[in-house]
């Protein structure tokens, strides 16, 4: 079981089966809509459900699919970049833990805010004391909102900040706060090229680097299919119920048995 860092949802999260795997294959890009569909069929909610997936504040999205990449791959996460300096254009490892990345991005309530109403709301509305800002937190059908916006930070403020017309410190303050109760897991890391010692950026967007990641793992699926298919003549709906890892060891036996017979 694991908790989710902003909504406190408990979960479980089960490894992906060929249908899953096929989702990632298939789909065109690695999009919001992608990550839905792939939570909803492999998340079991414990306790806090939300009223629907895209509910969820984008964090908590977030952390579902590093949860589900930890349930495939582990929780180490092994990236590589290259150094930024001409001259150097070293390869440099971008290595971190799951568990430990999630517990360093833990929400905190800033001192000067305050749920507005009841607090029974549901999304809540916060109040930014001192000030006449009202706000909530983004949730992920904000993202798929402002996602073709020609200004998504601005059209996402305007869903999720009042009044409108608020002043531009309060306005920035009421971001701040946001971002304190809810700590994207999307943002630069910072590191230093151990060869010649520039300080490097190393942007993690968690939605593409993890769907890229399980994509990847997925890429075998069809040979898996027909190979399996071939020598047991099962059906594709069969096969492609087989928990991935099940699968992978099917596939590897025949692969094995073929290369004895040549
Ligand atoms: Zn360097």
């Amino acid at each position: 079981m694991s908790r989710l860092p902003v909504s406190q949802a408990e979960v479980s999260v089960r490894a992906p089966t060929g249908v899953e795997d096929l989702l990632l294959l298939e789909a065109v890009r690695t999009s919001t809509e992608l990550a839905l569909a792939l939570v909803a069929r492999l998340v079991d909610v414990l306790a806090r459900a939300p009223d629907a997936w895209d509910a969820l504040p984008v964090p908590d999205l977030e952390a579902l699919l590093l949860l589900l990449r930890r349930t495939v791959l582990g929780d180490r996460i092994r990236a590589e970049t290259v150094c930024i300096m001409p001259t150097c254009g070293a390869r440099i490892d971008v290595d971190f833990s799951i568990n430990a990345y999630l517990a360093h991005h833990m929400p905190r309530t800033p001192r000067n805010v305050a749920l507005d109403g009841s607090g029974e709301d549901v999304p809540a509305w916060y109040r930014l004391l001192g000030t006449q800002a009202r706000f909530r937190l983004p949730v992920v059908a904000d993202r798929l909102a402002v996602a073709y916006s020609a200004n998504p930070v601005r059209d996402l403020a305007r869903r999720c900040i009042q009044p409108a017309n608020l002043a531009a410190v309060a306005r920035r303050r009421a971001i701040q706060a946001m971002a304190a109760l809810a700590p994207s897991l999307s943002h630069e890391l910072d590191g230093r090229c151990p060869e010649c010692g520039t300080a490097l950026e190393f942007y993690l967007d968690v939605q593409e680097f993890t769907l890229r990641e399980l994509r990847d793992q997925a890429r075998y699926l069809l040979d898996d299919v027909h190979l399996i298919a071939r020598t047991y003549h099962w059906t594709e709906g069969e096969i492609l119920a087989l928990p991935r890892a099940r699968r992978m060891r099917y596939a590897e036996r025949i692969r094995q048995e073929l290369g004895q017979e040549t």
